[in-house]
C-alpha cells in the first residue's frame, strides 16, 4: 500500500489548472495508490474467465493474448450492435464540459482523465477511428485514436478510477451515462483478463457460495446465533429467525457486509429486531446470502448471473415477494436492469405489507422493497413504538447512497425514517445531496487498501460536505442505506472528519424501537450507554 499524505498536504497538491497541451498528449503513468491488485486465477477460473497468470498494472509488458485487438474489436463491435445507449453515448457528446468538473475523482486529483468528457473520450476516440466513416478516414481530426498497448493501460487505469456512481450524468444536458462507458470500458478489459481481484474475489464468492465473503451457511448462521446473543442482552429478548424456510411469506436478503463488519452489524441487528416486534413472517436465505451484486462491475452477463440466485431462491422457497435491506448496488441492478435481465418476476405476487395492508405498486414487477420504504410505511401508519431520545447522543445526517438515490430515487423515505427515530437531523449542503450526492469514493469494487490515496482523494467532496455540517450544527453520525458506504466511510471519516462515525438507518430504528417484553435499556446497539444515563453519572 502507498503511503497516504497528511490531509493538509493532500489537499495542496491538488492541482486543477488545466492542461496546456491537449488530452491525448498527457503521459498516465501508473501509480501506487491509484490502481487496484489484478485478479487472482482461481477467481477469474470459476467464472470462466480468460486467466492471464501474475502480473502487476506496473509491468512495461501486460499479458496480452495475441489476438488482443481483434478481442477488443468484436467486442466493441457486438456491445455496440447489443446496446443501443452506447451507441449513443458514443455519438451525442458535445464536449461542453458540463460533466468536467461534477466527478469526485477530477476534483479530489485535478487529473484531466478523470474528468467524465475526458474518462469516456478514451474510449470514443477508439470508437471513431474503427467505427465511424469520418473517423476511419480523417483519423485524429475527426477525433479518432488508434487502438494501442497504451490504450488498454490508460483504459485499466481510468476506468478503474470511476466508481460508476453516475453524478456526471445528472448533469450532462444530453443525459449521456458516463458510469454505463466505464461499465463498457471494463467489460471489454474483461475479455483480455484483465480485471481487479477486490471485484472478481466478491464475483467468484457469490457465484460458488452466495455471498461476496464466501461464508459458508455454517458460519453464517453462527454469526446471526451471535448477533442475536447481543440483542438478548441488550433487551431481553431473543430472536430465533429462520433460514431457508419453504412457505415463508417474505425472502429477506441484505448484502453480506451486514453481518460481516462493524457497523454494518448493528444494522443487521436493526432489522432482526424490527422483525421480531412486528411477528413478520420471512426468511433468511444461506444460499442467496447476498445482496449486493459484483456483477455490476464486471459483465452484464456476470450481473445476471448473479441476480438470478436471488429470484431463483425465492422461486424455491415459495415466498410471495422479497424485502431488500440496505444496499447499494443491489438496489442499482434491481430497478435498472433486473426486468430485462432476469425478470418480470411473475410467480410472486406484487408486494403487499402484512403489517398496513399497503401494495407497493412501485415493486410491481420486481417484487422486491426497500427496507426504508418498509419502514417508512409502518411509521406512517403509526404501527411503531418509538423513543427517538434513545438516539440522543447522535446528531445525524444522511448521505444518499448514489445507486439507491439516482437508480431509484430513494430519497425521501430514509429521511423520513430518520426522522421519526432520531431527534437531531441535520441536512448537508443542497448541491451534495439526494439526486446530486457525492460518492463515498469507493464504490464500485474500489473499497481496497491499495487505492487508499484515490479512495480519500475521491471520498473528499463528501467528506467536506460533512464537515460543513459538523462545524456549523455538531453532527457526529453520518447515516446511510449502503453497506459499501458502511465499510467506506469509517476510514474516510476518521482522515477528513474524525469526530464523526458511520451508521445505517435500520441501527437507528432499532435503538428508537420499543420492543413488546423488553427489559429496560440501558445502552444502544453498540453497548454505549444511553444519553439519559451518561446525564445522570454527569450530575
Ligand atoms: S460515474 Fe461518477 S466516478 Fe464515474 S465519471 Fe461519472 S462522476 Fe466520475
Ligand atoms: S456534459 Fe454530456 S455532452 Fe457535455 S461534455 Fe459531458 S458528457 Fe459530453
Amino acid at each position: 500500500m502507498s503511503e497516504v499524505p497528511k490531509p493538509d498536504e493532500l489537499i495542496e497538491n491538488i492541482d486543477h489548472t488545466p492542461p496546456e497541451e491537449e488530452w491525448e498528449k498527457i503521459e498516465s503513468p501508473i501509480t501506487e495508490g491509484r490502481f487496484s491488485y489484478p485478479a487472482k486465477g482461481k477467481n477469474l477460473e470459476v467464472m470462466e474467465f480468460r486467466a492471464p497468470g501474475e502480473w502487476s498494472p506496473k509491468d512495461e509488458e501486460w499479458p496480452l493474448p495475441d489476438n488482443w485487438q481483434e478481442i477488443i474489436h468484436e467486442g466493441f463491435k457486438e456491445r455496440l450492435e447489443k446496446y443501443r445507449s452506447l451507441k449513443v453515448f458514443m455519438d451525442i457528446c458535445v464536449r461542453c464540459g458540463a460533466c468536467a468538473d461534477k466527478c469526485h475523482y477530477f476534483i479530489g486529483t485535478g487529473d484531466p482523465k478523470n474528468m467524465p468528457v475526458v474518462r469516456a473520450e478514451l474510449l470514443r476516440s477508439i470508437y471513431r477511428k474503427d467505427f465511424t466513416t469520418a473517423g476511419k478516414i480523417l483519423g485524429s481530426i475527426a477525433g479518432g485514436r488508434s487502438l494501442t498497448k497504451d490504450t488498454i493501460k490508460e483504459w485499466f487505469s481510468y476506468f478503474y478510477q470511476c466508481s460508476e456512481c453516475r453524478r456526471c450524468s445528472v448533469f450532462c444536458p444530453y443525459g449521456i451515462d458516463t458510469a454505463e462507458v466505464t461499465m463498457m470500458g471494463r467489460e471489454l478489459l474483461n475479455l483480455l483478463g484483465l480485471n481487479i481481484n477486490w471485484i472478481m474475489e466478491p464475483v467468484a464468492n457469490c457465484f460458488r457460495t452466495g455471498n461476496h465473503l464466501g461464508i459458508q451457511p455454517q458460519a453464517f448462521k453462527e454469526i446471526v446465533d451471535f448477533l442475536t446473543d447481543d440483542i438478548e442482552e441488550i433487551t431481553g429478548i431473543k430472536i430465533n429467525p429462520s433460514f431457508n424456510r419453504k412457505g415463508a411469506e417474505i425472502l429477506f436478503i441484505t448484502p453480506s457486509g451486514d453481518y460481516f463488519a462493524d457497523p454494518g452489524t448493528y444494522t443487521f441487528m436493526g432489522y432482526l429486531m424490527l422483525f421480531e416486534a412486528l411477528g413478520l413472517d420471512y426468511t433468511l436465505s444461506t444460499y442467496a446470502s447476498e445482496g449486493g451484486n459484483f456483477g455490476l462491475f464486471t459483465s452484464s452477463d456476470t450481473m445476471k448471473k448473479l441476480n438470478s440466485k436471488m429470484y431463483a431462491e425465492a422461486r424455491r422457497l415459495g415466498v410471495k415477494w422479497i424485502l431488500g435491506g440496505e444496499c447499494g448496488h443491489m438496489w442499482r441492478v434491481i430497478n435498472q436492469y433486473m426486468d430485462t435481465m432476469n425478470g418480470p418476476a411473475d410467480f410472486m405476487e406484487v408486494p403487499k405489507s402484512p403489517i398496513t395492508g399497503t401494495v407497493f405498486n412501485n415493486a410491481a414487477s420486481t417484487k422486491m422493497v426497500h427496507i426504508t420504504e418498509f419502514t417508512a410505511d409502518l411509521i406512517r401508519h403509526n404501527k411503531l413504538k418509538l423513543d427517538p431520545s434513545r438516539n440522543d447522543s447522535y446528531k445525524v445526517t444522511f448521505h444518499d447512497s448514489c445507486n439507491p438515490s439516482r437508480a431509484m430515487g430513494l430519497l425521501d423515505e430514509p429521511r423520513y425514517v430518520i426522522q421519526n427515530v432520531c431527534n437531531n437531523f441535520y441536512e448537508m449542503p443542497e448541491n451534495t445531496i439526494r439526486e446530486q450526492t457525492f460518492c463515498c469514493g469507493s464504490g464500485s469494487g474500489l473499497n481496497n487498501e491499495e487505492v487508499m490515496d484515490l479512495r480519500l482523494r475521491g471520498g473528499l467532496p463528501r467528506a467536506n460536505a460533512v464537515k460543513h455540517v459538523y462545524e456549523k450544527y455538531g453532527v457526529n453520525m453520518l447515516a446511510c442505506i449502503c453497506a459499501i458506504d458502511r465499510a467506506a466511510f469509517p476510514p474516510l471519516m476518521e482522515y477528513w472528519v474524525p469526530e464523526v462515525g458511520t451508521t445505517g438507518v435500520h441501527e437507528l430504528v432499532a435503538n428508537a424501537l420499543v420492543m413488546d417484553g423488553e427489559i429496560e435499556r440501558t445502552t444502544n446497539l453498540r453497548f454505549e450507554p444511553l444519553k439519559e444515563e451518561e446525564d445522570e453519572s454527569d450530575e
